[in-house]
């Protein structure tokens, strides 16, 4: 049996509330001989700051460098929202992408037949939708230098974000984008906004070329990012896989999370380079959702995010595809039995804990 390493970071409010059914999950997967899955826990964001004043302790980076993978909650909370900005609960998780150097951000948008009633949109719209959001996530506007709020002595001040990208973070990103969809519908739609940004004409040009060169056989569209936005409201699923920048990816993403009902459904992946030596990637999964402090510690939310992050472990750190189609279904069937948390909730049936949702999902698992 293949043994992995696998580093949980419960993080804060609901966060661990959620990990707690994943680790459940990840003692039946073993029970049923799937793989052993070897855990350590460790402490991120507003807990980690109040063990030891960081959003991430460097023993904790160090389990999470050498992990097979990394399981993240969420992170925050109004408690921390004096704390100084370098050690504010996020800044843990932007650590572990940085030093994991996780480029892409992996956010399915599904929407399970069951639930097609707790969108926001009308049923024909969003049923059955399948459609996989690829953010870049280590470069453009919230990295870029300048970065800063400078004093212009006249009362005035000015803040600075810098836009920038480099050919090879598009390539790099392009791939990802080209390589998943060669194994969905074979579509990919690029989005940026080259009408009014440099970086966007360098971004298109990159995806055109790199298209061309290896991935003739993959259709690809583009769509400015703001039309995309549109678009996704209008008729999603006209798309496959969208490939986008980190600024626009994250509000693009949140949009799609809207069409599926709850943030408590939405997994998702961050993935690194392929290390040529041990062929394995750096990765780190975490539903979309935050911490939700409205509701933690009451046993109202939501887990499915959180296990289906597991799955998308499964399917693309431990290549278990199975496992990952057999924890899909099996969230799936629950949502056909009609069970629900009070976040997707949309008649008179009473809501389930998160506890219960995820034991139902694990008695709904298939060997
Ligand atoms: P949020 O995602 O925590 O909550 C938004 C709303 O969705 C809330 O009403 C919440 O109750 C509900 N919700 C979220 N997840 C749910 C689940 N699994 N089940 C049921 N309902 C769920 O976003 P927010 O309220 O804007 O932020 C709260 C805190 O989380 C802030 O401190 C924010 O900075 C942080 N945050 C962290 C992350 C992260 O860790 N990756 C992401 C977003 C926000």
């Amino acid at each position: 049996m293949n043994s992995y390493k696998l580093l949980l970071l419960p993080g804060d409010g609901i966060g661990p509330e959620v990990m707690a059914e994943v680790e459940k999950m990840l003692a039946r997967l073993t029970e049923m001989g799937v793989a052993r899955f070897e855990t350590e826990r460790g402490l991120v964001g507003g807990a980690a700051y109040d063990a030891h004043g960081q959003a991430i302790s460097e023993s904790d980076m160090a389990l999470a460098m050498a992990a097979d993978a990394v399981l993240f909650g969420a992170v925050g909370g109004p408690k921390w929202d004096g704390v100084p900005y370098e050690v504010r609960p996020e800044a843990g998780l932007l650590r572990l992408r940085k030093d994991l150097a996780l480029f892409a951000n992996l956010r399915p948008a599904i929407c399970y037949p069951a639930l097609a009633e707790a969108s926001s949109l009308k049923r024909e719209i969003v049923e059955g939708l399948d459609i996989m959001i690829v953010r870049e996530l280590t470069g453009g506007v919230y990295f870029g230098e300048p970065k800063q709020i400078i004093d212009l002595g006249n009362g005035q001040k000015r803040g600075i974000d810098t836009q920038v990208y480099d050919t090879y973070e598009i390539e790099r990103i392009g791939r990802v984008a080209f390589e998943l969809a060669r194994k969905r519908r074979n579509k990919v739609t690029s989005s940026e906004k080259r009408n009014v940004m440099k970086s966007g004409v360098l971004w298109h040009e990159t995806i055109v070329a790199l298209h061309r060169r290896d991935y003739a056989d993959v259709t690809l569209e583009h769509q400015l990012a703001d039309s995309l936005a549109m678009q996704l409201v209008r008729w999603p699923k006209q798309f496959d896989v969208i490939v986008t920048d980190n600024l626009f990816g994250d509000m693009l993403s949140d949009i799609a999370a809207m069409l599926t009902g709850s943030l408590g459904m939405l997994p998702s992946a961050s993935l690194g380079e392929v290390d040529k030596a041990t062929d394995k990637r750096r990765a780190l999964y975490e539903p979309v959702h935050g911490s939700a402090p409205d509701i933690a510690g009451k046993g109202m939310a939501n887990p499915i995010a959180m296990i289906g992050s597991l799955a998308m472990c499964l399917r693309y750190s431990f290549g278990l595809g199975d496992a990952a189609d057999a924890v899909d279904a099996a969230i799936s069937a629950t949502l056909a039995a009609g069970l629900r948390t009070a976040d997707i909730k949309s008649d008179a049936r009473e809501a389930i804990s998160t506890s219960a949702m995820g034991d139902a999902i694990i008695a709904r698992l298939k060997a």
